[in-house]
């Protein structure tokens, strides 16, 4: 079993799109099994109220569990709603529900709200720093809009990873996400960066999918990843049974794809 490279410092990554359906989902939890599997320890922050991510790393009492809306409201610290997961021992996810759909209208009047998943996870990383538990990597699942949780994921990071699903739109649909990800350096982040782009859903036998994933590749030279995401059933499949595929199915195209991305992604940490 290969060892990842350690990154000096906690990276924390927000996947981001405004666009649904675009990879978001699977490709946090699969590049966070990916970096697990790789003897790195992960924390996975569900920032979606639709909480897939969460699901998919097997939390099955999600809508009653103390969740991340309990700790940007102020109810609860970070590290007091981490859970394990089971099928990796340094694997923990933050788990969301649908009311964090109600952290917009709650926050609304506080003067904080947009630095609140920052201040909460520096004190939660700061924790288990202090008893031995120094995290890795931070990966947080951005929802598909550009609400005030985008925007507290956008805050709390240093970098940012778009999966670009290779379709004709693709480059046009980043627009407002790079105005979005513009502003909050310009607030409150000076130093955040795109530092990763990562084609998914690529289907092998279109000219279309080469060709923007070509595109891609042009406009985003040093960020685009090697590794593509090839379309795969079995990355599909592997939520309903609370796994990643990395677990599930260790030895599927995705699963395959998903460790490379993420021996990648740790092979550029400084
Ligand atoms: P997002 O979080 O951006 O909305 P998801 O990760 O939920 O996107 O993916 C949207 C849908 O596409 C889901 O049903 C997911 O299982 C499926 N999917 C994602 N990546 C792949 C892939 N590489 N091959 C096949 N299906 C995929
Ligand atoms: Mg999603």
């Amino acid at each position: 079993q290969e060892s990842f490279k350690k990154p000096s410092q906690t990276r924390i990554i927000a996947v981001a799109n405004q666009k649904g359906g675009v990879g978001k989902t699977t490709s946090a939890v699969n590049l966070a099994a990916g970096l697990a599997k790789g003897g790195l320890r992960v924390l996975l922050i569900d920032d979606d109220p639709q909480g897939n991510a969460t699901t998919a790393l097997g939390v099955e009492d999600r809508d009653s569990a103390p969740s991340l809306y309990d700790v940007l409201i102020g109810n609860r610290s970070l590290l007091s709603i981490l859970r394990p997961t089971e099928s990796l021992p340094n694997l923990y996810v933050a788990p969301s529900n649908i009311s964090l759909s109600l952290v917009d209208v709650e926050l609304a009047d506080e003067a904080d709200r947009r630095q609140r998943l920052r201040d909460s996870l520096q004190e939660c990383l700061k924790d288990l720093h202090e008893h031995g538990n120094t995290i890795d990597y931070v990966i947080i699942d951005c929802p598909p809009s550009m609400s005030l949780l985008p925007i507290n994921a956008l805050v709390a990071a240093n970098e940012v990873l778009i999966p670009v699903q290779t379709e004709y739109y693709a480059l046009e649909g980043l627009s407002q996400l790079l105005r979005t990800i513009e502003a909050a350096k310009n607030s409150d982040n000076p130093t955040l960066e795109i530092s990763t782009i990562l084609l998914t859903m690529v289907s092998k036998n279109t000219n279309l999918s080469a060709e923007v994933a070509q595109n891609v590749r042009e406009y985003f030279p040093e960020q685009t990843l090697r590794t593509e995401i090839p379309r795969s059933v079995r990355l599909a499949e592997s939520p309903s049974f609370g796994e990643t595929v990395i677990t599930y199915e260790p030895r599927s195209s995705g699963a395959i794809a998903y460790r490379a991305a993420a021996h990648e992604l740790a092979e550029r940490a400084n």
